[in-house]
């Protein structure tokens, strides 16, 4: 649709960020434009509608896109939080990223609880990954992950085994 191609053309590509050789995706340009911004979170939240009880963002960026998705899709939201952030935190798990190693905690998450993946980028896969076994961890169940973009040739698809995962961009 024009208005995804629209909002991706909003997504900038930095060289050498964080790190010389990383080509980091910036999406803060999209979030900053209304109708790029809607017209994102409505197709993040399309192939997965009716199918989850809350959205799960990671932090930091995945936050900014769960807020905004539980909204729309009239659900809850549960931060998945870098480590030693939460006052209660009742699983951790530790992983691999891109650039970092990094530990997640979240909260309880009820019993059953539908929960939909949510992040920026999925590179290696590590970090979803990571998050679905913390959901797995606390007793909810992953539906899916939505993700703004894709870097394809970084194989995080295949991570994540069968997982439904909607991307909305490719690199
Ligand atoms: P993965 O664990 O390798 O899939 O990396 C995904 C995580 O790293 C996500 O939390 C992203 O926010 C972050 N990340 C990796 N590459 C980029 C990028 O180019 N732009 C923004 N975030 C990125």
């Amino acid at each position: 649709a024009a208005a995804l191609d629209r909002a991706e053309s909003l997504i900038l590509s930095i060289p050498d960020y964080p790190e010389p050789g990383i080509l980091f995706r910036d999406i803060t340009p999209l979030l900053a434009d209304a109708a790029g911004l809607r017209a994102c979170i409505d197709a993040l939240i399309e192939p997965f509608a009716g199918t989850f009880d809350v959205v799960a963002g990671v932090e930091a960026r995945g936050f900014l896109l769960a807020g905004a998705i539980a909204v729309a899709a009239d659900v809850g939201l549960v931060p998945i939080r870098k480590a030693g952030k939460l006052p209660r935190p009742a699983a951790a798990v530790s992983y691999t990223l891109e650039y970092a190693t990094a530990t997640i905690e979240a909260h309880d998450i009820v019993d059953g609880t539908r929960v939909l993946l949510v992040d920026d980028v999925l590179a290696t896969g590590g970090t979803i990954a990571a998050a679905h076994e913390l959901v797995d961890a606390l007793g909810g169940v992953v539906v899916g992950t939505a993700v703004l973009m894709e870097l394809d040739a970084l194989g995080g698809r295949a991570v994540l085994g069968g997982m439904p995962v909607t991307a909305l961009f490719h690199a």
